[in-house]
Parts: C-alpha cells; sequence; structure tokens
C-alpha cells in the first residue's frame, strides 16, 4: 500500500465528514478550522504544544507527568508588585467614595484613566514598551484578589490585556508595530477590546462575513460585529475580519466619533453591565494597511486563539475572586438569620453550602494557578485554558445560584443584593470565551486528533483504496485486506493492556490528599483506551455523537481537576486540605457515580464550622455585604 500524501489525509477526512452526512459547506468549514488549530499549534515549540501538555501526556502516555500537574512556589516579589497595589489602593478608594461608575453606571473614564496612570493596563507589557511584564502567573492570581473589589475592573484587565489588542501585538506584531502600539496600550492612553463575534458567526467562526479590501495604503473594513465588550469610540481593537476569504486581525483604531463610515449599535445588556458592550457597524472603513498582524504560520485565528487561550485562564482567576466575595456574604447572613430559634449556620444544609464554596475557590485556585504557569513555561495552554474556564464559570453558576441565592433566601432579590444585582455576570462567563459545551467537545477533539490520525486515519485510507464503505471487525476478509493497517494498532492495544507500570512515586502528601492523587493516577490509566473505543466503536459518526464525546471530555476534565486540587494543597493550612479533600471527593463520586457518605457530611460541617470561626485565609479581608432587611 502506497504511503498517504498529505492531500490523500485531507480527502480521508472530507469523506469521514461526507459518509456521516455532513453538506459539502460543512466539510469545508470544519476542515478551515482544523487548519487554523494546526496552525496555532505549529506556532509552539514541539516540547509545548498540546500534544506535549501535561493533559494530553497523563492521557496517552503509560506515566501521568506529575512534575507538570504540580504547580512550584513563585518568587516572592515582581517589580510588577507596585502597579497591582497601586491599582488595588485605587478601585478600593474609589468604591469606598462611590466614584467608580459614570452616569450611565458604567466604569467611568476617568476610573479608567486613573488606573492607567498607576500603571494597571501595562502590566502584561514588557518594560521595553512602557509596561511593567508581569508573567502571567502572577498577573491571573493578581485578577482574583482584584475581583474580591471590583470584578468588573479585573474582567476589564483580560478584555485590554488577553483577548484585545495587547497580546496579539505583543506575540504577532512586527518590531515597528510593537514600536508603535505597545506603548500607547500600556499607558492606557488607548483602551483595548476584542471583535470576534457577529450577528451570525459566535461557536460558528467559520461563518464570519466582516471583510476587509485593501484599497492603495489602506484597507476598508466592511461588516458588523455584536457583543463587543469595551467597545467605545477611541478604542484601539483586534478586530477579526476576512481578506481575501481568510480570517485575519487588524488592529483598528476607532475614531472619537461615529463617522459615516463607522456606527455603534447600542442594546440593552444584562451582563458586564457596567462594561460598555456594542455592536459595531463598518462600511469601508479605513485601517492603515501596516495596522495587519501577520502571523509567521497561520492567519486570523491563530492570533484570536493565542489570546483566547489567556483570556479563559484570567476568567477562571476571575470567577474565584467573585466566589470569594460570595462566600463572605453568606457567613454573617447565616449567623444572623435565625428559624426555629437557631441561627441558619447551625444548620447542616447551610453548612454543606459553605463547605462546599470553599472547596470550589480552592479548586478553582488550583487551576489558575497551574494554567498560567504553565504559560510561563511556554505552554500553548490549549487543554489547560478550557479546563480551568469550564470548571470556573460552572463553579461560580453553581455557586451563585445553589450555594449563595439559596442562603441568602428571598433577600437574595433584592435591590442591591449581591445575588440580585449580579446574576447575570456570575452566568454569562458560561458563554462567552467560547461556550461551555462547545469547548467541551473541542477538548475531546484535541485530546483525540493525533490518536485519529495514527491509527484511525490509515485504516480509513485503506477502506477507501480497497473500495470498502465499512470495515467489520468480525469478517475475515476485511481484516485480511487491511492487515497491514490494522496492526499497528492492535499493538497498540496490547501495549495498553500489558506494560508495566511505570508511574514515578507519588511525593509527600498528606494522606486524604494521596488518595485523590492516586484516584487521579489510576482513572488515567484507563483514559487512553476509553477513548480510543469510543472513535473505534463510532468510527465516522463519532462527530455526531456529541452527547458522548462531550460526557468523555467532561470525565477527563473532572479527573484533571481532581489532580491538580490535591497536589495543590499539599503544605497548605487543614482548612485548605479539608476544603481541596471535599471538592475531590465530589468529583470521585461523580465520576464513579455513588452517594455521599455520612462521613462525608460530617467532615462538610466540622469545615464549615472552622470556616464560620475564620480559619479560611482565602476570604480574610474580602469585603462583606450588608445584611439587608435586618428583621
Ligand atoms: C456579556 C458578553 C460579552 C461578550 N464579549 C465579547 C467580546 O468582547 N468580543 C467578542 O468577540 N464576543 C463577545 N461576546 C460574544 C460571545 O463570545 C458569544 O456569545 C459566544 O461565543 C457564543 O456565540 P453565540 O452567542 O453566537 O452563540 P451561538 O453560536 O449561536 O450558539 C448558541 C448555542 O448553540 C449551540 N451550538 C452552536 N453550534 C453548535 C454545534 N456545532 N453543535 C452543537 N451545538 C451547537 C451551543 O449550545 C451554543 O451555546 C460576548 C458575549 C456576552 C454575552
Amino acid at each position: 500500500m502506497s504511503t498517504p500524501t498529505a492531500a490523500d489525509r485531507a480527502s480521508f477526512a472530507e469523506q469521514a465528514l461526507r459518509l456521516s452526512g455532513k453538506s459539502e459547506e460543512e466539510v469545508r468549514r470544519t476542515g478551515a478550522l482544523d487548519k487554523a488549530d494546526d496552525q496555532v499549534e505549529a506556532l509552539f515549540a514541539q516540547h509545548q504544544r498540546t500534544t506535549a501538555s501535561p493533559i494530553f501526556r497523563a492521557v496517552w502516555e503509560r506515566r501521568v507527568p506529575l512534575e507538570l500537574f504540580q504547580t512550584p512556589p513563585q518568587p516572592a516579589s515582581h517589580p510588577a508588585d507596585a502597579v497591582m497595589e497601586r491599582s488595588i489602593e485605587i478601585v478600593r478608594r474609589r468604591h469606598k467614595q462611590g466614584t467608580m461608575l459614570d452616569a450611565n453606571n458604567k466604569v467611568s473614564e476617568e476610573a479608567m484613566a486613573e488606573l492607567a496612570g498607576a500603571g494597571y493596563w501595562g502590566l502584561l507589557i514588557s518594560p521595553e514598551y512602557g509596561g511593567t511584564g508581569a508573567p502571567f502567573s502572577r498577573f491571573a492570581p493578581f485578577l482574583t484578589r482584584m475581583a474580591t473589589i471590583d470584578p468588573m475592573i479585573a474582567g476589564l484587565a483580560s478584555v485590554h490585556g488577553c483577548i484585545g489588542a495587547v497580546d496579539p501585538v505583543r506575540t504577532f506584531g512586527n518590531a515597528e508595530q510593537k514600536q508603535r502600539l505597545l506603548p500607547l496600550l500600556a499607558s492606557g492612553k488607548k483602551l483595548s477590546a476584542f471583535a470576534l463575534t457577529e450577528p451570525g458567526a459566535g461557536s460558528d467562526l467559520t461563518a464570519l462575513k466582516t471583510t476587509a479590501t485593501l484599497k492603495g495604503d489602506h484597507y476598508e473594513v466592511t461588516g458588523e460585529k455584536l457583543f463587543i465588550t469595551n467597545a467605545i469610540p477611541g478604542r484601539l481593537i483586534g478586530l477579526v475580519v476576512l481578506i481575501e476569504g481568510k480570517p485575519a486581525v487588524l488592529i483598528a483604531d476607532l475614531p472619537p466619533q461615529e463617522n459615516e463610515h463607522f456606527r455603534i449599535k447600542g442594546y440593552g445588556l444584562w451582563a458586564l453591565k457596567r462594561a460598555y458592550n456594542h455592536g459595531l457597524l463598518f462600511d469601508r472603513f479605513p485601517v492603515p494597511k501596516e495596522n495587519l498582524l501577520t502571523p509567521p504560520v497561520g492567519d486570523g485565528l491563530t492570533i484570536a486563539y493565542h489570546g483566547l487561550n489567556l483570556g479563559r485562564l484570567a476568567l477562571c482567576a476571575t470567577a474565584a475572586g467573585s466566589m470569594r466575595l460570595m462566600l463572605a456574604s453568606m457567613l454573617p447572613w447565616s449567623a444572623f438569620r435565625k428559624t426555629y430559634g437557631q441561627p441558619i449556620q447551625v444548620r447542616e444544609l447551610v453548612k454543606r453550602r459553605i463547605a462546599r464554596l470553599a472547596g470550589l475557590i480552592v479548586a478553582t485556585d488550583a487551576l489558575t494557578n497551574w494554567g498560567s504557569w504553565l504559560i510561563d513555561q511556554g505552554f500553548r495552554g490549549e487543554l489547560e485554558g478550557i479546563v480551568a474556564k469550564i470548571f470556573g464559570s460552572e463553579s461560580q453558576k453553581e455557586a451563585a445560584i445553589e450555594l449563595c441565592m439559596k442562603t441568602h433566601g428571598g433577600r437574595a432579590f433584592l435591590h442591591g443584593h449581591i445575588f440580585g444585582d449580579n446574576v447575570h455576570e456570575y452566568l454569562a462567563p458560561c458563554i462567552y470565551e467560547g461556550e461551555g459545551e462547545i469547548l467541551g467537545l473541542a477538548f475531546f477533539k484535541s485530546l483525540a486528533k493525533e490518536h485519529g490520525k495514527q491509527f484511525f486515519e490509515p485504516v480509513g485510507m485503506a477502506l477507501k483504496q480497497n473500495q470498502m464503505k465499512t470495515f467489520n471487525p468480525k469478517n475475515p476478509l476485511h481484516v485480511w485486506k487491511l492487515r497491514s493497517v490494522l496492526l499497528p494498532y492492535a499493538k497498540w492495544m496490547l501495549s495498553q493492556s500489558f506494560s508495566g507500570n511505570g508511574q514515578a512515586p507519588l511525593p509527600q502528601l498528606d494522606s486524604r490528599l494521596k488518595g485523590h492523587v492516586q484516584f487521579a493516577l489510576d482513572a488515567f490509566k484507563t483514559a487512553a483506551t476509553s477513548l480510543s473505543g469510543l472513535m473505534r466503536k463510532y468510527q465516522l459518526s463519532l462527530a455526531d455523537r456529541q452527547c458522548r464525546m462531550a460526557e468523555a471530555s467532561q470525565r477527563v476534565q473532572d479527573v484533571v481537576v481532581l489532580l491538580v486540587t490535591a497536589l495543590s494543597a499539599q503544605g497548605k493550612s487543614e482548612v485548605h486540605i479539608s476544603a481541596a479533600d471535599l471538592v475531590c471527593q465530589d468529583l470521585q463520586r461523580k465520576l464513579l457515580g455513588k452517594r455521599p457518605s455520612d462521613r462525608f457530611y460530617r467532615e462538610s460541617s466540622k469545615l464549615a464550622d472552622l470556616i464560620i470561626d475564620g480559619g479560611f485565609e482565602q476570604i480574610a479581608g474580602v469585603h462583606r455585604e450588608e445584611i439587608m432587611m435586618k428583621y
């Protein structure tokens, strides 16, 4: 059998989609997204790609690289610390004075300007261009701190620095673009936004329609963007367009006023309500041609995906801050509110909520720190960013509705209440920067892609060459015809059953954490055969078994959260270890389909008592909501 060419491969992938009933249009579009993903991958050195990421290796190698799941301690200080402290002071003071918002109840331009003076917008930009060059592993936990004072200000730092123009220019800009644009972004003279979504293109980025056409020394942009956070006249935005049919990113300077080429579209939006969010209408809008970013490989989606990985970790960091605010609000209220003569904080149900929320906080912290550290090590962070984004946003949603709202009862819906006022803020992260379930499918695909290429693609091509439509393993003629491509897979399967235990010994761990780490290692041992089994079972129709893929993806994600949380708790306080232990027990039970034990409930109550006594250092100093309607 001849060796398959790249063209053969592409045609097989397309054929697979066609055979599974997809339209020509969907085949073309899916191919375009796959290509964009390959191009992002090609930007990283071999050892830093998704295929070398800790999660990928834990699934497909017979040894979990534990050293890559354990975040080392951060250096004691960094020059960016002073900027962070100044920024915290400004936001705290403005909150006290009530001077954070403008007449429209949005974060005011004055507040943004004062933060600019403190260096807030330049945290991720290197000193060479006027910033302070904070490592991402310092920036992300800082966002958590900022979010305990003002989640919207933390969110805007991510809009500006991760998904906005900062990351695209510092990563993909040429020397002239960096020199010209980064100082403006670092000083906050120009604040930024990221315009990708369109009325007809959100999850499906291949449906983008906004075009840019070169006319002499500039591009003319025509089209419409929707839901763009922080987009007002005067911003410098990362604008995703199509140039000659291919996605590209232009850094567009929005004029100070609307004009015949540029209009703002307004609408009421419940979420991120303290930031401006607009639709943008472009009609032959001019952008200088030197503002086109040209990545060494790939196109505009390559650039967009790079920033989104950072944005997803930042989102998890911000969720960790918001959940601290919720927990801090629940404690005084549950001490104050009496039912049947007793404060509700003595009740098992309420204690369980307090303990669960502490567990979610330590787990989101662990994922934030771990993912950011990997980014600083040069990893692409695709899989890790997805796990952090999904867990962070889902935890925040659960915390808001199941834990915070229920504990506050009817008062949760009062104007001025942390829940009632912010409920949309707590839900929207499940949607923006990629809807969670769609991201879960992308996670599965990234994990499975290489294995598919290695073992299933050759089978598909052999089918094609032998003019066979399907492969029936019980038909000896089929097996004989495909023997040369089936043998490597048979060998791989055999290696999964017989290879010895190459796992390095566990580090010194608290006995509770050790049990969880061992559980995760055991779960990873069967992950590869389980994923491969799905690919074997569903073959070309796997793309349509979305629920099965989502479930398989979630299982791997849960194991990752469990492992990272357990490892990160080692050496921390008793309360921290206990919170980590309980959230890991929750995850184990979910994975095993088991009911909680009485002991688990007793441990939850014990942890809640420690937290009620002030033992959870994560919420020390966090503002506690005033108790509303004290009767
Ligand atoms: C508060 C807020 C702020 C935002 N800020 C920005 C911003 O600054 N910049 C920006 O560019 N965008 C921004 N967005 C847009 C956001 O990223 C998109 O809303 C998001 O990506 C989802 O796209 P969509 O709304 O078009 O949903 P759709 O793509 O219409 O999807 C709706 C649902 O359909 C289902 N679905 C879609 N495709 C499939 C499929 N193939 N298989 C199975 N199910 C499917 C999924 O469940 C999905 O969630 C923001 C949105 C909000 C709410």
